[in-house]
């Protein structure tokens, strides 16, 4: 498979990825000749460093092959999706690439689980390894770590990364179990207080080797931690799927399709919860707007694409649509 398939496939798999999202845009592009951009491409994303400054970074999979099944996840072992593997020396050569063409200033590289987590992290590890240490890479660098992965390799990813991130994935034990029965809620709350405790230990440290003519230890994730978490879930295809989810102790239930017209089913089966559950509601109107927005019945209303495209700009037709909402 040639690299540029490569990119297409494992850059449109870490989209999902909110661990460093970017801002939201409608798509477009300009492929018949006019103009010129496009918004439709995946791979380069944005993040703020310590000091407040946004970089842009390569944003992709290592593989999006993946040994573990996790239901709410597009890689997973029994999704039919186009499958596709980096080596570590390609992900140094693209980001090499993309920084010298001044395209992002840093990557962000998550993976799915090939062969076992500590597998799966040595050659994550090697790709930051490499960069910093045979090329002397100096931008920034996120790794997803594997909650799995020895304490050692764990070790090793901060010396290099300057931030690491472990996704909680759910609010409860129970809700793991159920959704990602091959992760544990004690092994990804242990790999998260051992990243905390390395980052406190190495900055304390350093400031105590400040002080004295001592050198000072390396960095150890000097952007810290970060996680992702679902608060809430759908779209429920059904009744039967929504009293599921409902019990994943989670924020909220979602109704009716994300992209498209809203559907009339989706209003029924959310102004039914409502009504009957304690957990809110969320009617998706993705194309929802000042004139036609209506919760009926339920919670909250998302809204979507027509937000994005709105000739008004975003914030306006936002605000239409709060607006008319205060009338229903
Ligand atoms: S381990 Fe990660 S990549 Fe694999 S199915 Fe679960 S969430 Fe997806």
């Amino acid at each position: 498979m040639e690299l540029t398939d490569k990119l297409a496939i494992l850059a449109d798999a870490a989209k999902y990825d909110a661990s460093c999202a970017s801002s939201g845009a409608g798509r477009r592009d300009s492929r018949g000749g006019k103009g010129v951009g496009s918004t439709e491409g995946m791979g380069i994303c944005h993040s703020y460093t310590p000091d407040g400054r946004c970089v842009s970074l390569l944003k992709i999979l290592l593989t999006n092959f993946c040994i573990y099944d996790c239901a709410y996840c597009v890689n997973r072992a029994s999704s039919n999706v186009r499958r596709a593997r980096f080596t570590a020396a390609e992900v140094v050569k693209l980001t090499l690439d993309f920084y010298k063409r001044n395209y992002i200033e840093g990557l962000f590289l998550s993976s799915g689980i090939i062969r076992n987590g500590d597998y799966t992290m040595e050659q994550m590890v090697e790709v930051a390894r490499s960069l910093r240490e045979d090329h002397h890479f100096a931008g920034y660098i996120h790794l997803k770590t594997i909650p799995e992965a020895s304490p050692e390799l764990l070790e090793k990813a901060g010396r290099y990364a300057d931030r690491l991130s472990i996704n909680v994935e759910l609010p409860t034990a129970e809700g793991l179990a159920r959704l990602a029965p091959e992760k544990r809620a004690d092994g990804i709350r242990d790999a998260m207080g051992e990243l905390r405790w390395r980052i406190d230990e190495n900055t304390e440290a350093r400031r105590a080797a400040k002080a004295t003519p001592r050198r000072r230890p390396p960095r150890f994730a000097p952007a810290g931690q970060s996680t992702q978490m679902i608060v809430g879930a759908g779209p429920a295809a059904s009744r039967h799927d929504a009293m599921g989810l409902g019990e994943l102790d989670i924020d909220y239930v979602l109704f009716g399709a994300l992209e498209g017209a809203l559907s009339a089913e989706g209003r029924d089966m959310a102004s039914w919860w409502a009504q009957t559950m304690e957990v809110p509601a969320v009617l998706s109107d993705p194309q929802a707007d000042g004139e036609t927005a209506d919760p009926a019945g339920c919670e909250f209303l998302a809204v979507g694409e027509s937000v994005w495209k709105a000739p008004q700009g975003a914030a306006i037709a936002l605000s239409e649509i709060a607006q008319r909402l205060e009338t229903l």
